[in-house]
């Protein structure tokens, strides 16, 4: 299959009614309290600082603002993904007559609770495509992945306007893309119409608020029109892994792209689709955790290996990496799928301005050049 599309995990739905509530804007935070009596509910809210400051998703708390006014700064995929996490904890038991019968007592117990995303964006959710073909659907199987994963549900917001470094048309998406999500919200001028998309999100509606009236509904389906007609980016992505593979070995290429890069790892700790991590071992005394930690590939010690030999020794070959990460080896290894679901945030984040959007419009541009 050619590279440059993504494809959509196919969803299970049960019965659906259509089930849809207004919620006044004044009403939003007394709703938000009720829904998390019912289920771990995450917001996308402000991080720190005035109200430009960067956001992120975080577990609601009674009076917390939703920031539903632009993408996050940072991705959701730490629900899914934390950023450190304990895999297992271990316990060394000595055995009193001697070492050699010293056995190792195991505790790999997790939970995934059930867990509601609300104000997620669909270029986060289509992310999660990425993540699911690494880490659910094999071979190799990460149990503590798949087990929030299916706990957990998304309400997605219709982007009502996108920012110039998005780009989520040129990868499959759209900025009312719904794939992936179980409730949709639609912002009107005076609150939220919310949709349930699948059967088991329905419920979570229940006692939330009435049904719109025939203006704010007919306003939300023209608005929903209007999104899906909106085209997000015009970066040509067909057949980029055959021309990454073209311009791997052009090193002036890449070091036209990438000499400004400070290496410093900002674009993948922003991006929803990467998943780099590494895993250490803290030990106290006979007791210890295993701890899995986001790491970077554009850090120099993420492929130092133990002979000292270094695979990736310069940010040439990181970036070079990353870009074909994204844009060859995962399309070329799952059937087409773009690892990059274009929500601009590297774009956005990258110190010295490096923009993925020209380096991979550039793939395919005098190739012969060295
Ligand atoms: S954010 Fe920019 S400078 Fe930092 S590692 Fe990524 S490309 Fe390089
Ligand atoms: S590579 Fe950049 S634009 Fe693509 S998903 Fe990651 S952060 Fe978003």
């Amino acid at each position: 299959m050619k590279s440059g599309v993504n494809k959509r995990p196919e969803l299970k739905r049960g019965n659906l009614m259509a089930v849809k509530i207004f919620i006044a804007a004044d009403r939003l935070d007394s709703v938000l309290e009720k829904l998390a009596t019912k289920i771990d509910l995450w917001i996308p809210a402000l991080l720190k600082g005035d109200k430009s400051g960067p956001t992120g998703f975080v577990p609601y708390e009674v009076g917390k603002a939703p920031a539903f006014d632009r993408q996050t700064t940072l991705p959701l995929k730490k629900v899914l993904l934390p950023q450190e996490e304990t895999l297992l904890r271990f316990e060394y038991k000595k055995d009193p007559e001697g070492a050699p019968k010293t056995t190792i007592a195991l505790d790999d117990h997790r939970e995934a609770r059930p867990t509601l995303v609300f104000g997620a964006r669909s270029c986060d959710v289509r992310a999660l495509t990425t993540l699911d073909r690494v880490f659910a659907n094999g071979p190799y199987v990460d149990p503590y992945y798949v087990e929030r994963r299916k706990n957990t549900f998304f309400a997605t917001l219709v982007c009502k306007e996108n920012d110039v470094k998005c780009f989520c048309s040129s990868v499959g998406g759209g900025p009312a893309d719904m794939e992936g999500s179980h409730l949709k919200i639609v912002q009107v001028d005076d609150g939220y119409v919310v949709e349930a998309l699948t059967a088991e999100a329905q419920s979570l509606l229940d006692g939330l608020g009435d049904a719109p009236d025939a203006a704010r509904d007919a306003k939300a389906a023209e608005m929903v029109k209007e999104a899906s007609g909106r085209r997000v980016g015009d970066v040509d992505t067909q057949g980029c892994a055959e021309a990454f593979r073209n311009r791997f070995p052009q090193t002036d290429y890449w070091v036209q792209m990438v000499s400004q890069c400070l290496s410093c790892g900002v674009c993948t700790y922003v991006c929803p689709t990467c998943y780099c991590f590494s895993i250490t071992d803290e030990v106290e005394n006979l007791k210890g955790e295993r701890l899995r930690s986001w790491d970077s590939c554009m850090f120099y010690h993420y492929t130092l290996e133990a002979s000292g030999h270094n695979p990736r020794p310069t940010k040439l070959e990181r970036y070079r990496n990353r870009v074909g990460h994204k844009f060859s080896y995962i399309p070329e290894k799952y059937e087409g799928l773009l690892g990059c679901c274009g929500c601009g945030r590297c774009i956005r984040s990258c110190p010295v301005s490096i923009d993925i959007r020209q380096v991979v419009g550039h793939l395919k541009e005098n190739t012969n050049e060295q």
